[in-house]
């Protein structure tokens, strides 16, 4: 059942087709029905009693959430909101594409969405998890994404409080963040908030540092909405770090880097959070050139998501290729990523160097 809050937003569209231009699963599958407007229509025809079918409902799964599309329309138009109402209704009418069947079982069972792969790294990163304390004034959350596919960013970021002399713990359990991405706004997704609600409290932590903007996202804004009550203030890394170099407590000197960087903007952190300014701010205290890609800060073109890349890594692929691109023609020889999802596509299909924005950091405190 399609919301009355949903339709009235796939209702307001006002057919200028700019988010045509802009949607980057609909560039990188070239495809119509993969663009923002497609998805409003297939909402409203759903909320005028057109039945959920498979290909409906692939529409709603390879949209990336990443927001361009809400950022600049003149209705104020999120699909975002009704595209996640569109996946509970496939799972609802047992519409489930195919691929994105066994993520979503896999993640109503209680496992991680992005699979793990095994390295030294991660073993690494189990290990320093292991050696933490139960409780500390401070309260680490990683993220799947980086705990599962690019733990040298966790370990970097950890890396850095450790020199910062924060006394911190890290919170295993997940904030249901993406899963709320996956399956829309259900209980499980707040079950999953609430179980995360009480082992934040357990920590007896006044302050939460969000490693993922997905997560920060969830915890900011979500959780008010959901009614599910965290004590501890959450920041993001990018913001807390910023702060800490910013207002001395913590020294970096010039970071020993070669060549010219450009920086890709989160999508989550650059327009749900409305935060382009941290990571740019350290990049100056580490003294660091870097060139701003054609699209940036709160226009950035998405690079991908690690959900998506769960079960469409294709598409996710060509996202991510074509941002490749972008950061080439700036003449830059690395990108910095900011956040576990940009590192972890970064690496896996672009064929340029990808810098850990955290690493860069932890390597230049004095
Ligand atoms: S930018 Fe907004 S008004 Fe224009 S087509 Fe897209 S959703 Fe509709
Ligand atoms: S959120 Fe991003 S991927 Fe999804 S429809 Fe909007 S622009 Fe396209």
């Amino acid at each position: 059942m399609i919301s009355q809050n949903a339709n009235r937003i796939a209702d307001g569209c006002r057919f200028c087709w700019m988010c045509r231009h802009i949607c980057p699963t609909g560039i990188a599958t070239g495809r119509e029905e993969f663009t923002p407007r497609a998805r409003g229509l297939i909402i409203s025809m759903l909320a005028r009693g057109m039945q959920m079918d498979e290909d409906l409902a692939e529409s709603m799964f390879t949209c990336a959430l990443c927001g361009s599309c809400s950022n600049d329309c003149v209705t104020g138009y999120e699909p975002p909101v009704f595209i996640r109402e569109g996946r509970t209704e496939a799972i609802v009418q047992d519409m489930i594409p195919q691929e994105v069947a066994p993520v979503i079982e896999r993640a109503l069972n209680g496992e991680d969405i992005v699979e793990a792969v095994e390295c030294e790294k991660r073993a690494a990163l189990l290990e320093k998890l292991s050696s933490l304390p139960e409780t500390a004034p401070y309260a680490v959350v990683l993220g799947q994404t980086a705990c599962n596919r690019v733990p040298d960013m966790a370990l970097n970021l950890l890396s850095v409080l450790d020199k910062a002399g924060i006394a911190y713990t890290v919170i295993r359990k997940d904030t249901g963040a993406m899963l709320y991405d996956l399956v829309g706004d259900v209980e499980e997704v707040r079950s999953q908030a609430a179980a995360f609600a009480a082992e934040a409290e357990k920590t007896g932590a006044k302050n939460l540092i969000v490693l993922d903007p997905l997560d920060a996202r969830a915890l900011i804004q979500c959780y008010p909405e959901w009614e599910i009550d965290v004590q501890a203030k959450a920041a993001t890394a990018v913001a807390f770090l910023d702060d800490l170099i910013t207002s001395e407590r913590l020294s970096v000197t010039k970071a020993q880097t070669e060549g010219v960087l450009t920086l890709q903007d989160p999508d989550v952190l650059a327009r749900d959070l409305d935060d382009t300014d941290s990571a740019r701010d350290i990049l100056s205290a580490l003294g660091t050139e870097y060139r701003e890609m054609f699209l940036n800060r709160r226009l950035a073109r998405s690079a991908g998501s690690a959900l998506l890349a769960s079960y469409h890594a294709d598409i996710t692929g060509e996202m991510t290729r074509i941002r490749v691109d972008d950061a080439k023609r700036t003449g830059a020889d690395a990108i910095i990523a900011a956040a576990p999802c940009d590192l972890m596509l970064l690496r896996e299909n672009g064929d340029i160097r990808v810098l850990d924005l955290f690493g860069l950091i932890d390597a230049s405190i004095l």
